[in-house]
Order: C-alpha cells, then structure tokens, then sequence
C-alpha cells in the first residue's frame, strides 16, 4: 500500500492542518460559499438544489414504500433489524408496530402483504430461526430475501430517525 510509505508522524501532521469542518462547497472544483441551510451540509446554494432534485428523483422513482399509509392488503410484511438479528413480521398499521421496537432498530425492507404471506416466509425461513418464532439470524438466505424485497419495492422510509436523533 502507498500510503504505508508515509511516516506516522507525517500523516498525523496532514491530519491536522486539514479544517475540520469545510469553509466552502465541496461540491468537486466549486468553491462558492456554504448555503446556512443545515449544519452538517457543506454545498452551496446551487449545488444543494442540484442534490434536491436529485433526491426527488430518487424517491419517486424507488416508489419507496411509506409505512406511515394504508396497505392495499390490509396489512404489511416487514423485515427489521435488531443488533445481529432480523425480524420477519406482519403488521396491520406498520407505523405503530415499529414503536414496540428500540430506536437501534432497522427497517430494512417492508411492502403490502397478508397474515398467509408471512407463514409461508416463516416456512421457507425456518432453518435459520433462532430464539422466538419470527427472528432469524442473517444467513444468505435472509439477506438475499431483503434485498430482492429492497429491489422490487424500494427502500422504506426509516421509521427510527426521528426518534434516533430526538
Ligand atoms: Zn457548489
């Protein structure tokens, strides 16, 4: 590796004469003043409406799911984290079910589903349970179930956030 060629004492020294906190966009060859809009976002005015947009576009297109509206099948099938462990769960009103988990929680991937979809997921699962009836541990299996939910449905919206940084 390169950059083991460079002395501890240097590198530390970089380090430190590199600003903490960006004094102006870092948005590659702008150097226009930040836009005050959130503390922890250094672009600036045309570079953070540029990253809007895009945002925008993101969203509609991912038709991220919203756990918070009515499921056209009366109910959702949801998939959460929690430390090394993941919850396969059904949910008539997503939104409340997930203020019975902690703020560390992680919904990984949810969309509309029935009580029936979730026993066959349950059945297909059952050779990765551990402790309680709906957590598996984070075989292949699990994972590559999430990811073509994520894929097919979009990312849901993170039902934590709020409560993480209140
Ligand atoms: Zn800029």
């Amino acid at each position: 590796m390169g950059s083991d060629r460079i002395p501890e004492s240097r590198r530390r020294r970089v380090r430190r004469r590199a600003p903490l906190v960006p004094t102006e966009c870092v948005h590659p060859a702008c150097c226009q003043p930040i836009w005050d809009v959130d503390p922890h976002t250094y672009l600036c005015r045309m570079h953070a409406l540029f990253a809007w947009s895009g945002v925008q576009a993101a969203i509609k297109s991912a038709r991220i799911p919203d756990p918070t509206t009515v499921s056209p099948t009366g109910g959702w099938i949801y998939y959460l984290r929690v430390a090394d462990q993941i919850k396969v769960g059904y949910a008539s009103h997503l939104g409340d079910r997930m203020k019975a988990y902690p703020p560390n929680a992680e919904l990984l991937a949810c969309h509309p589903g029935t009580r029936k979809d979730e026993q066959e997921i349950h059945s297909l699962l059952s050779a990765h349970r551990v402790a309680g009836r709906e957590w598996y541990r984070p075989h292949p299996e699990v994972v590559d179930r999430i990811e073509a939910a994520r894929a097919k449905h979009g990312a849901p919206i993170d039902p934590f956030l709020q409560r993480r940084s209140a």
